[in-house]
């Protein structure tokens, strides 16, 4: 069993991304004392940079008693695993392998807790966001890649590793026959046909950037509905976040909910309740911060 340390402790958490790594120094239930943003670059290098940043927000506020990194992935967290902590298939250049705790255990030797970015993001979302009040929250974000994780009681779910629901298969739009998907494993899988690459392959430019915007977004909204539909029915979760670079349109969303209650047509009873699905998909009630803040209660819970 972990304990959670006393109100004032401090720790360390880090979101690690595909383009930067977030670090920041938190003091109590979210005080950030110190923070700063990491170009990633080459494994070494960048790794360094957040040893480095932490070493210096230490001599300054004190010893962090924890650290806990939100990372991209797909990434071993299995603790039984001789791999535990390092990526696996990453597309990011060079980083296929990488130990992404090491650097933080050897320097400071204390806990280091790991789990992917949407974890982190939807264990914030449970404790300190849309999920508050909540025994169960799933999370999704949509983005460069696309992925999801659920949390019952607390807890974040999963087996051998952390789901995959972003490569989920998907029925296609019959307006969107021609292209092939950009996903390298699967092709048309949800990822290959509606991350932010998918939409910039076949259109050229982000939706808002579209002269056809209306039909691209039915597009796009259709496939995602699919995945919300799909941790309704297999997880039975109490709501559902939906955030990352692609949502910021804000016209996404709407269209979303109603392609998914068309979908789920009355079945479920979080769908009679709530027909147009305002109060069960929603964006990230801490936007930008929930994965920055995710790696701190990961952090927490390491005491
Ligand atoms: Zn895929």
């Amino acid at each position: 069993m972990t304990a959670t340390p006393s109100g004032d402790a401090l720790v360390g958490a880090v979101e690690a991304g595909g383009t930067k790594f977030r670090c920041a120094l938190v003091r109590g239930e979210g005080d950030v004392l110190a923070e700063c943003l990491i170009p990633t670059t080459a494994p070494g290098e960048t790794l360094a940079r957040v040893v480095e940043f932490f070493v210096e927000a230490q001599q300054r506020f004190g010893a962090a008693r924890a650290f806990g990194i939100g990372t991209f992935g797909p990434v071993d967290l299995d603790p039984q695993s001789p791999g535990f902590g390092r990526l696996l298939m990453t597309p990011k250049p060079g980083w296929v392998g990488t130990d992404i705790r090491r650097a933080l255990i050897e320097r400071f030797e204390r806990p280091v807790a790991i789990d992917t970015d949407v974890n982190v993001a939807a264990l914030a979302e449970a404790e300190r966001g849309a999920g508050r009040g909540l025994r169960s929250l799933a999370y999704v974000t949509v983005g460069t890649g696309i992925g999801g994780g659920v949390i019952f009681d607390g807890r974040l779910r999963y087996g051998a590793m952390h789901p995959e629901m972003g490569h989920i298969v998907v029925r296609r739009d019959p307006r969107d026959r021609e292209f092939a998907g950009v996903c390298p494993f699967h092709g048309d899988c949800l990822e290959g046909l509606a991350s932010g690459p998918a939409i910039q392959a076949r259109w050229g430019g982000p939706l808002a950037a579209l002269d056809d915007h209306g039909e691209a977004l039915d597009i796009i909204a259709g496939y995602l509905a699919q995945l919300i539909v799909s941790i309704a029915l297999l997880t039975a979760c109490e709501r559902i976040v939906i955030g990352g670079g692609v949502m910021t349109d804000g016209a996404l969303l709407p269209r979303i909910r109603a392609a998914a209650s068309r979908v789920i047509n009355g079945y479920l009873p979080v769908a009679r309740r709530d027909a147009t699905l305002e109060g069960y998909l929603v964006p990230p009630a801490l936007g930008e911060r929930s994965g920055i803040m995710g790696a701190a209660l990961l952090a927490r819970r390491m005491g």
